[in-house]
């Protein structure tokens, strides 16, 4: 049976929800009137996820399960999910249930419409500390006023996809990839909707600040040139600082034959410019180790088990998308 719509979900740690999760889908993906599949990527979880994910694919048909070989983050789960599933369009959304499915029906009807990605964007939110909405609300504005792309302005983490852009996707993503950047700089007809982003109905957070920051770079040094041209910037100012300082000292010495006190001035001169060269350096090094991850060219991820209820069992799942790979599906 030709599948017509794949649901992709990352699941880390989410054990003691995925029942209620698995009920949730099969009831509001059953009155869709499609043939429908879930694929389930476990990524590397450390809890009971594995076998309550076997467990579900072993009890309904439409469910099968991907295990990553090490935890490797969501947007490289969504990926590998969407790189193995079968639908003409895909959506992904979290395990959580912070993601209404019943939200589906809206994107399939635009999707038919021949909206290539519907983005489903968040109206508003239940689950947000106050940092977090902070952290957030800075991360997207930084990325529309520097970054060479426009993205929905409070972000989006669940969305719809057309087969297309999984194949374009699986061809263009780089080493690091922020998912949702590379599918919005894809370009095609996109569309939203809008829904509001519930609490977590169980479970934490599985995004720790560490986590946060490293998308956050991904996301910046993919689609940003503005930290490396504020640092010629910094770099020309602080000459021309320099230089109107030695200008200031010669015209001391010929006019009043005053002596400029040297050792404050000295320190501070270097510690300042010290420091600035070393933050330089870093912001060249975020570049530059993604620029060598790059040029390595490795898979993003590895499928831990490539036998049966694995999604793998697909045949030819990379050469349907035409990637050529040997490893699961990746570039
Ligand atoms: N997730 C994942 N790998 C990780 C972290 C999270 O697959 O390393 C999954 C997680 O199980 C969930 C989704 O990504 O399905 C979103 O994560 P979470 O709900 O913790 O993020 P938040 O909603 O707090 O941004
Ligand atoms: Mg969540």
């Amino acid at each position: 049976m030709a599948v017509t719509l794949s649901v992709v979900i990352p699941v880390y740690n989410e054990g003691e929800g995925i029942q209620l999760l698995v009920k949730r889908l099969k009831e509001s993906l059953g009155t869709l009137g499609v043939p429908w599949e879930v694929i389930l990527v476990d990524d590397h979880s450390i809890d009971s996820t594995p076998e309550v994910l076997q467990q579900v694919c072993a009890e309904n048909a439409h469910f099968r399960s991907l295990r990553l070989s090490r935890n490797s983050g969501s947007h490289i789960a969504i990926l590998a999910g969407l790189e193995h599933s079968q639908g003409d369009c895909a959506v992904f959304m979290a395990a959580d249930l912070q993601d209404p499915p019943e939200l589906i029906g809206e994107m399939l009807a635009l999707w038919r419409q021949g909206y290539k990605t519907i983005w489903a964007v968040r109206a508003g939110r239940e689950d947000i500390v106050l940092i977090d909405r902070v952290f957030s609300h800075a991360f997207y504005w930084l990325l529309n006023r520097f970054g060479e792309l426009t993205v929905p302005p409070d972000g989006a983490d669940f969305a719809m996809v057309d087969r297309r852009i999984i194949q374009e996707l699986s061809q263009s993503v780089g080493a690091n990839p922020s998912l949702f950047l590379e599918i919005a700089k894809l370009g095609f007809p996109q569309a939203t909707v809008s829904y509001i982003k519930e609490a977590r109905k169980f479970g934490s957070t599985k995004w720790n600040m560490r986590k946060k920051l490293k998308a956050f770079a991904d996301a910046f040094v993919s689609f940003s040139y503005a930290p490396m041209r504020a640092m010629s910037y910094l770099g020309l100012t602080f000459s021309a600082l320099g230089f109107l300082y030695a200008s200031y000292i010669f015209i001391m010495h010929i006019l009043a034959k005053q002596p400029i006190m040297g050792y404050a001035s000295l320190m501070v001169g270097i510690l300042v410019i010290g420091g600035v060269q070393m933050i330089m350096l870093g912001v060249l090094g975020e570049y530059l180790w993604r620029t060598l991850d790059e040029a390595r060219d490795r898979p993003h991820y590895f499928l831990e088990d490539l036998s049966e209820n694995s999604a793998t069992a697909i045949p030819n799942a990379s050469a349907v998308l035409g990637t050529g790979s040997t490893e699961g599906g990746a570039k």
